[in-house]
């Protein structure tokens, strides 16, 4: 995130910069776009607003991701969501989070919970197809699901699944929890990834041709690993959390004085 803007006398706002990888953003006629102390609502035709491109994906094909480019764009302060003076940066204050980062932040939590919730629909989805195909695929004149190959792999799909949903329900009911959600989405979405790859392992040719879903499942929920968030930032939110000391629930679980679920 690069942007930039400076207010003018009158109280509108200039804003300067670009923002690659905005979902919907090669087709919004509005958007909000976040400053370092600030949010605007932005509309596609403003003037000195560019969308540079749009790109191709490897799955989620309805998703229009856009690069978008904001060159001496007038915001009217009609469009302000919110604004808060800086004080005068100097090179300490600059690293200080600044209002604006931190709204924006508050947000990260809910919607990581929400992508785990996506990735278990998923992950459903894929094993309810596996399960079919094992029980209709004759090979060496049974049904593949009486190979111990196959259903351990069915089992193994259904706890991580079983899993993720407990997971998933704790981190809903936490979601300002940022460590919380963090270890939530890392589980699930990495989960559901396997899940979604066992499936089509299970299916063998079939799986990796577009005549069942679970290629798309597969392609589709790769982005979760990367979107919201990558499993490396989520594995350096979980850590930051634990050495800080502030992952009360961990520690009261080593010290076995645990309120458990909720
Ligand atoms: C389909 C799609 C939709 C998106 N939609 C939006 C959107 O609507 N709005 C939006 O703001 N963004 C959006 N994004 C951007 C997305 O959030 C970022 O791509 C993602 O956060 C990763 O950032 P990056 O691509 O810059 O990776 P980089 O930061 O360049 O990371 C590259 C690699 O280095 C690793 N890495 C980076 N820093 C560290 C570190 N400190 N420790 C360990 N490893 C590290 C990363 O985990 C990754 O593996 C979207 C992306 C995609 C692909």
């Amino acid at each position: 995130m690069k942007t930039l803007y400076r207010k003018d006398e009158d109280g509108d706002f200039m804003l300067n910069g670009e923002k690659r990888f905005i979902t919907n953003g090669s087709v919004a006629d509005i958007m909000v776009v976040y400053g370092r102390n600030g949010a605007f609502i932005v509309e596609s035709d403003f003037t000195g607003f560019e969308m540079l491109e749009e790109y191709k994906l490897m799955g989620l094909h309805g998703l229009n991701l856009g690069h978008l480019k904001f060159t001496d764009v007038n915001v009217p302060k009609e469009n302000i969501l919110f604004y808060r003076e800086l004080k005068p940066t100097t090179e300490g204050s600059q690293k200080k989070r600044t209002s604006a980062i931190s709204s924006m932040q508050q947000f990260l939590g809910p919607e990581r919970v929400a992508m785990s919730l996506q990735a278990l629909a998923v992950a459903k989805r894929a094993i309810e197809i596996a399960i079919k195909y094992s029980q209709e695929r004759v090979q060496f004149k049974k049904p593949i699901s009486e190979f111990e190959g196959i259903s351990f792999k069915i089992a193994e799909m259904v706890a991580n699944y079983e899993a993720g949903k407990a997971l998933y329900l704790r981190a809903y009911r936490k979601s300002q929890n940022s460590a919380l959600a963090a270890t939530c989405k890392l589980f699930v979405v990495t989960n559901t990834h396997k899940i979604c790859d066992e499936a089509l392992q299970i299916m063998g040719d079939i799986g990796y041709t577009n005549k069942y879903p679970v290629e798309r499942l597969l392609r589709d929920i790769r982005l979760h690993r990367i979107g919201g968030g990558t499993d490396e930032i989520m594995k350096y939110i979980i850590q930051k959390d634990i050495y800080k000391g502030f992952n009360r629930q961990f520690r009261e679980d080593i010290e076995g004085k645990v309120d458990f679920w909720f």
